[in-house]
């Protein structure tokens, strides 16, 4: 679904949401969950791009929700892929993940993506801007794309509300809440969640 000009909402990515910018040159921002490939392949053909046309795929972070289809969609696109520095020990299996997610990643089979690239602050990837916003996962980052903010999960919305994403899942929920903070100084009109529908911005984000 289009959700704003050159930006796609891929809805069938259910559970965990993908978006589609179309931006400098096209990007995949997260692969949802484990075995949605398909689904998530099938959506892209009915916007007319092909899994070759897509340059990057940007990890928010190493949840298994969101990098369940990279290794997947990146065998097929030929993208690079990206992902934070600190949280690539875990993509790769080279660390447990911390906390309760250990046990969220041995009950949920995923296949191990191999991540091309890491993000160096202040840098853009096909015109998105990659926002450092640790907290729910040590290198989790935000991006920011015109006028929209794709928070990954930082925050998530609720009946249209934007809450910040639970802090059981949290690595870290006081560091979470700072980022939650400086994002709120940034300028954008939409937050596009992995984890809820597109909003528009409240004045209490
Ligand atoms: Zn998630």
């Amino acid at each position: 679904m289009q959700i704003a000009k050159n930006v796609h909402w891929i809805t069938r990515a259910k559970g965990s949401y993908v978006y589609l910018v179309l931006g400098d040159e096209p990007v995949l921002i997260d692969t949802g969950m484990p075995n949605r490939g398909p689904d998530i392949l099938e959506e892209l053909r009915e916007l007319g791009i092909r899994p070759q046309d897509i340059a990057h795929i940007v990890l928010t972070h190493h949840d298994v929700d969101h990098i369940g289809n990279a290794k997947h969609l990146k065998a097929l696109s030929g993208a690079t892929l990206w992902a934070p520095e600190r949280d690539v020990p875990y993509i790769h299996g080279a660390a447990p993940r911390p906390g309760i997610k250990r046990a969220i990643a041995s009950l949920v089979r995923h296949e191990r993506p191999e991540v091309d690239r890491i993000y160096q602050a202040g840098q853009t990837v096909g015109g998105l801007e990659v926002i450092e916003t640790p907290g729910h996962t040590p290198g989790h980052v935000s991006f920011r794309y015109q006028d929209i903010l794709f928070p990954g999960d930082l925050v998530m919305t609720r009946r249209g509300k934007i809450v910040p994403s639970p802090r059981f899942l949290a690595w870290d929920h006081r560091v979470l809440m700072q980022s939650i903070d400086s994002v709120r100084r940034l300028t954008f009109d939409w937050v596009c969640p992995a984890h809820g529908q597109p909003v528009r911005r409240t004045p209490l984000f």
